[in-house]
């Protein structure tokens, strides 16, 4: 198998495995308990917040854990409906801003999704000119959400502007850092962000873990009220195997970061050149440079996406037609259409992000099934 949908999640390595496992058998201890066993997992729990701190330059008590990406955004909307009524995000964003968006328009809080431009850099203007001060009218923008790398088409957003911009106007920014983290290097003080959502899963942790990094934790409400974890802000016993797990998969991917990094686009570079010259009628989506190391994602004329991913699979290659958190939906990827690629054209798109284990044996196989493979398709259509 050749496993080519990095975005939709990542090996777990070695290393974040063999810490975890002393701590899914012998070492069960409650962090919150008083005795040796407890104190043993919490002050390995509390490491673990030192190094993300360390990683993001920030400070340790600026970092909650949370279940992962989804999580930690959802936390994020809750709290600018409870700080405000308007909050700003993007057209592009992931399903765990979209949707928990959509549940707060139900409940009153007041929107703006703001467009891309073909690229996927979101408009400035926009970004600039849309917000609610609450004085001749009762809303006020309490939030400016914007993802630093979108997840299908890889494009890398001016982050740092766009939080300049948000605390111009006096509102926090939050930034969806999930398909970012580990593979980017990320300063929150450089960017200037107020909050950063990252999930263990994209950089070879394991599933079901992330976190929220948090400037003023003050102004964060309680995510979930219970025992008094995190601080009071999330309660519930920690997942003490999976944030070590996480912290694992932090400290390698930190080390490896720039050799990795340089891996990825290499071979992303290549692939994209080949299949670019060697397959008529496709484009890359996304920015041409501007992205993430691994991501490619392109759309082929007179095919389906999800037809193409099929055939892959049975030449034993992963890929996917757009994230997989959608890759079962009906309707064309919600970020392809903001480029601006119509409807027919948009259901030819597939993702294909390169993971720092693949190999260019593994693209030159990879470019020879997707050749075959549009061939066959565009025959039959
Ligand atoms: N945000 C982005 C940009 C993502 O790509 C994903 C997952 O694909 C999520 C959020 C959700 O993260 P998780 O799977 O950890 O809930």
């Amino acid at each position: 198998m050749i496993y080519l949908d990095n975005a939709a999640t990542t090996k777990i390595c070695e290393k974040a495995v063999k810490a975890m496992e002393p701590y899914l058998k012998e070492e069960y201890g409650n962090p919150s308990g008083i005795y040796s066993i407890g104190r043993k997992t919490r002050e390995q729990v509390e490491k673990v917040r030192w190094t993300i701190a360390k990683s993001l330059n920030c400070k340790p008590e600026n970092i909650f854990f949370t279940s992962g990406g989804t999580e930690s955004d959802n936390w994020v909307l809750d709290n600018g409906a409870y700080l405000g009524n308007h909050i700003i995000t993007s057209k592009i964003e992931h399903h765990a801003i979209l949707n928990k968006c959509k549940q707060l328009e139900n409940e009153g809080i007041k929107v703006t999704y703001v467009d891309v431009d073909k690229n996927g850099f979101v408009d400035m203007e926009q970004i600039k000119t849309d917000y609610k001060d609450g004085f001749e009218n009762p809303v006020r923008t309490s939030l400016v959400s914007i993802m630093l790398a979108n997840n299908e088409i890889g494009t890398i957003e001016p982050i740092r502007n766009i939080a300049m911009v948000a605390h111009r106007k006096g509102v926090l920014f939050h930034t969806d850092a999930v398909q970012a983290f580990g593979h980017i290097p990320i300063d929150v003080n450089y960017l200037g962000v107020d909050m950063l959502s990252a999930s263990s899963h994209k950089f070879n942790g394991p599933k079901g873990v992330g976190f929220l990094y948090v400037r003023n934790p003050k102004e964060m409400m309680p995510l979930i009220y219970g025992g008094g974890q995190e601080k009071g802000k999330r309660g519930g016993t920690e997942n003490v195997a999976g944030i070590i797990g996480m912290g694992a998969a932090v400290e390698d991917s930190m080390r490896n970061m720039s050799a990795r990094y340089n891996k990825e686009k290499n071979l992303r570079d290549y692939m994209v050149k080949r299949i670019l010259g060697e397959i008529p009628n496709v484009s890359l989506n996304g920015h041409y440079t501007n992205r993430l190391p691994g991501n490619a994602s392109f759309t082929f004329d007179g095919i389906n996406g999800t037809s193409l991913v099929v055939i892959m699979d049975e030449e034993g290659v992963c890929i996917s037609a757009g994230s997989a958190c959608a890759a079962s939906a009906e309707k064309p990827s919600h970020v392809i259409s903001a480029l601006g690629i119509p409807k027919e054209k948009a259901y030819g798109t597939i993702r294909i992000t390169i993971g720092h284990e693949n190999t260019r044996k593994e693209i030159d196989y990879t470019v020879e099934k997707l050749k075959a493979g549009v061939k066959e398709l565009r025959a039959k259509s």
